[in-house]
């Protein structure tokens, strides 16, 4: 009898410890699993596990907030407005001829419509210390055919130009129709002791300055270097005319005038 009470007490003894250590071992997995829930973010993990995370991985991780900020809305404009008439090998506006006014007292005329802006323009430039002079701004049709010819023919000397000559000489001399000049609203800008239009000859201080401030009186870099393969040339002197909307974009975007009126197609 005592000895079956014994084991009968030893037994009820073993259940219960057995049912306690049931208990307590699933309690402390569910603290185990709420301390986990409570950390949802993962950054200590990568942290630990991974060796310094890189700017991809955290890319990977995290997608959404590290893209490239969007740039501006492209602006609300009627591209087939005439302060957007594109002229270039590919575009050519024929005997397009604007109404056109003198530059200030100079020999120079531009599209009357956008004169003002011009003039507002060559005014900051002398009152931050510069003495802008404009070298070339308007060139009719025929002035333009004038140039080009010549160059064909100077080429070709002493026989007369044939096709290849015209061809060559279209590198060099834009063709009648194809000028941004031809537009009444492309200007060449250089300063007043340093006219020539070779960018080493030139104060490139003044063109930074031009560059960096031509937005805010509606006009833009025509020929950027970063875009001579889009445009066939590149003048750091030549500025045009296209509104303080369009211009504000194109500059802020490193654009040239072929790439803002592609976007409007
Ligand atoms: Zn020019």
């Amino acid at each position: 009898m005592k000895t079956r009470h014994i084991l009968m007490a030893f037994a009820f003894i073993l259940l219960t410890s057995f049912l306690l250590i049931i208990i307590f071992s699933r309690s402390s997995e569910e603290r185990a699993l709420a301390q986990d829930n409570a950390v949802p973010d993962a950054g200590l993990n990568i942290t630990v596990d991974t060796p310094a995370p890189s700017s991809e991985s955290v890319i990977d991780v995290n997608p959404a907030p590290t893209k490239k900020p969007i740039a501006d809305e492209k602006p609300d404009i009627d591209i087939s407005s005439w302060e957007y008439i594109l002229a270039n090998s590919e575009h050519n506006i024929g005997k397009y001829a604007p109404t056109v006014v003198a530059i200030e007292d100079t020999a120079q005329f531009f599209d009357e419509r956008a004169v003002d802006a011009l003039v507002d323009f060559l005014n900051a430039a002398r009152a931050a210390g510069y003495t802008p002079y404009i070298n070339t701004a308007y060139r009719p049709y025929s002035t333009q055919e004038y140039y080009y010819n010549g160059k064909a023919s100077q080429l070709s000397w002493p026989d007369y130009p044939d096709a290849e000559d015209y061809a060559a000489a279209a590198l060099l001399v834009a063709p009648p129709g194809t000028s941004d000049h031809q537009t009444g609203l492309g200007v060449d800008i250089t300063d007043k002791y340093y006219s020539s239009l070779d960018a080493s000859q030139m104060n490139s201080e003044f063109l930074d300055w031009l560059a960096d401030n031509c937005a805010q009186y509606g006009f833009i870099l025509r020929y950027p270097s970063l875009r001579k393969t889009i445009t066939g040339w590149d003048e750091p002197w030549h500025f045009r005319y296209v509104g303080v909307e369009a211009a504000e974009y194109i500059m802020k975007n490193n654009l040239c005038l072929e790439q803002f009126v592609e976007m409007y197609k």
